[in-house]
């Protein structure tokens, strides 16, 4: 544990110290669970949003995307659910009035049984060396079994009592298990409540007149009152989605956790418009598509799994996380959902228009059934730097710090130097960066020794560095180090843009979301 924090208290520092993330109105001692995207930030976050767009949309001739406003009708919440439901059981602790939520403090104590499974497999795969056998291990191994078993009741007792509003439950479940408060260790809590997480707002100038809003808590509802202006006016036929980037706010209880919980976040979302019967095949292809767009990434598969839900939301008759590990644990990073008709079912309700589907084949009229994939992009983005950032120890037993980031998403593709800032170097330098700005982000530095621009860039996640020295004035080549491997090659300046293409390149790195699926 202690391990977990001080890695995620490192990934914070990096991302403020090289201008990746930081604290919104910092001068004002900040804003909780609200941040600010940074120079370099901005740029890793543009390029994952890219990425997205680019797989879900660009390359898919049936998804098209949308850009929605914020503000949405109030009928429009009611309709959705998220005016009766959208609330999250919160509970306090009495002795040191810290707030969590209730499902948050059961899982915890979930994640530490798994964590001890974990062990367990661990040590037994240290035992039996090639002999292991996983799977089997899991399913004859007498203690781990156990724990499994405890494991589930746990989370089948929390889902139902959930489902059923069965909050004074959900205490006795917290009391039953013995669960203290992290911070104080008091077992002194309150009842169970359940808190609306939307944020609330005006639109209009008087009292009299002004109406009551809130700032959307998920993009998807902008999706679907949409779905008959996008069908009929992009003459779209099923199966086909509708995709889109944005805003959404939530109150949320517990916000610690930097980036992975905000009060204010990007979602990156795709509902994809079905035939009623045919959910169960596609909710399994958006499975497997969206895993493979992660895997494309080349983050390691050991740090991505599913978890089905036990407790299903209002909406939805079958829903997973993709859950990715991060400095604290495995988490939800992206959730695929099969939500049946129930949103444009009840829009359609709410609104009296229809919202249906004429098949030009069956001749018939439809609400169509939707799978939706939701990920956050602030939560990708956590991931994405999280995994990133590594401290190595070099042969000479020196140590660097090095942001490994995919180099398709990172702010800054190249760094060019001149060894020194005299004999013309510095103009040569400044030419290459004319020439290759039109294609890449790249930037000029000359201060400090090489070495230390070297650090500063690894540190930073540029792949390439370009170093101009006396013999690039005779023969026109430079010198390109490689941030991974540190290997440096001598080449010809003409040769530069395609080299840093060839690994940066967006097409190649989404070509392996179809690689992926061949092995
Ligand atoms: P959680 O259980 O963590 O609260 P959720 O199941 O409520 O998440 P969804 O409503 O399915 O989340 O939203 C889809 C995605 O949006 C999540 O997978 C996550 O990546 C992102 N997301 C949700 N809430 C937040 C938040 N407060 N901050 C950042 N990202 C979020």
């Amino acid at each position: 544990m202690a391990k977990q924090d001080d890695d995620f208290r490192k990934v914070i520092s990096h991302a403020k110290e090289y201008g990746y993330v930081f604290q919104s109105s910092e001068i004002y001692d900040g804003l909780s669970a609200v941040y600010d995207y940074a120079q370099n930030g901005a740029e890793l976050k543009k390029n994952i949003r890219d990425y997205w767009w680019s797989a879900m949309v660009q390359l898919n001739e049936n998804i098209v995307g949308i850009d929605a406003a914020i503000f949405m009708h109030p009928t429009t919440w009611k309709a959705s659910g998220h005016v009766d439901a959208f609330n999250d059981p919160l509970i306090d602790n009495k002795d040191s009035k810290k707030r969590y939520r209730a499902d948050v403090l059961v899982e915890d104590y979930v994640a530490k049984i798994e964590a001890k499974i974990e062990k367990e497999v661990v040590k037994a795969a240290k035992r039996f060396g090639d002999a292991f056998d996983k799977e089997q291990f899991l399913s004859t191994n007498q203690r781990v079994v156990e724990y499994q078993e405890q494991a589930k009741t746990i989370l089948e007792r929390l889902g139902k009592s959930l489902e059923k509003e069965d909050l004074a439950d959900v205490k006795k479940l917290i009391e039953e298990l013995d669960i203290a408060c992290p911070m104080s260790g008091s077992k002194n809590w309150t009842e169970v409540k359940q808190f609306n997480l939307m944020f609330g707002t005006k639109l209009g100038a008087s009292a009299d007149s002004a109406m009551d809003l809130y700032l959307r808590p998920e993009t998807a509802q902008g999706i679907f009152v949409n779905f008959l202006n996008v069908q009929k006016t992009g003459r779209m036929k099923i199966p086909f989605g509708i995709a889109q980037t944005g805003k959404a706010f939530r109150n949320e209880i517990v916000a610690r956790q930097f980036i992975f919980r905000m009060r204010e976040f990007e979602q990156m979302e795709m509902q994809f418009f079905i035939k009623p019967g045919t959910q169960q095949e596609w909710y399994e292809k958006w499975k497997e598509t969206r895993m493979k767009w992660h895997l494309s990434l080349g983050m390691g598969s050991e740090n991505y799994r599913f978890h089905d839900h036990q407790k299903l939301a209002h909406y939805a008759d079958a829903a997973a996380d993709i859950e990715f590990r991060f400095p604290f644990g495995f988490k939800e990073l992206e959730g695929i959902h099969s939500r049946t008709d129930f949103d444009l079912g009840s829009h359609e309700k709410y609104s009296g228009k229809k919202l249906q589907y004429f098949d030009p084949e069956t001749r018939e009229s439809y609400v169509p059934y939707v799978i939706e994939t939701s990920i956050g992009l602030d939560r990708m983005f956590l991931s994405v730097f999280s995994n990133a950032l590594q401290e190595e120890e070099l042969e000479n037993g020196t140590f660097r710090t090095v942001l490994r980031l995919p180099a398709v998403l990172a702010p800054t593709k190249a760094a060019v130097f001149p060894l020194v800032k005299k004999d013309g170097l510095p103009e040569i330098a400044r030419n290459i960066i004319d020439d290759l700005k039109w294609d890449f982000n790249v930037l000029y530095d000359e201060k400090d020794a090489v070495g230390r621009r070297y650090r500063r860039q690894d540190a930073n996640g540029t792949p390439f560095c370009i170093t101009v020295d006396h013999q690039t004035v005779e023969d026109h080549t430079v010198t390109i180090r490689h941030r991974d491997s540190m290997e440096q090659k001598r080449v010809d300046i003409s040769e530069l843009r395609g080299i840093i293409h060839a690994e940066v390149d967006m097409k190649t790195w989404l070509q392996r979301m179809y690689d992926v699926s061949e092995n």
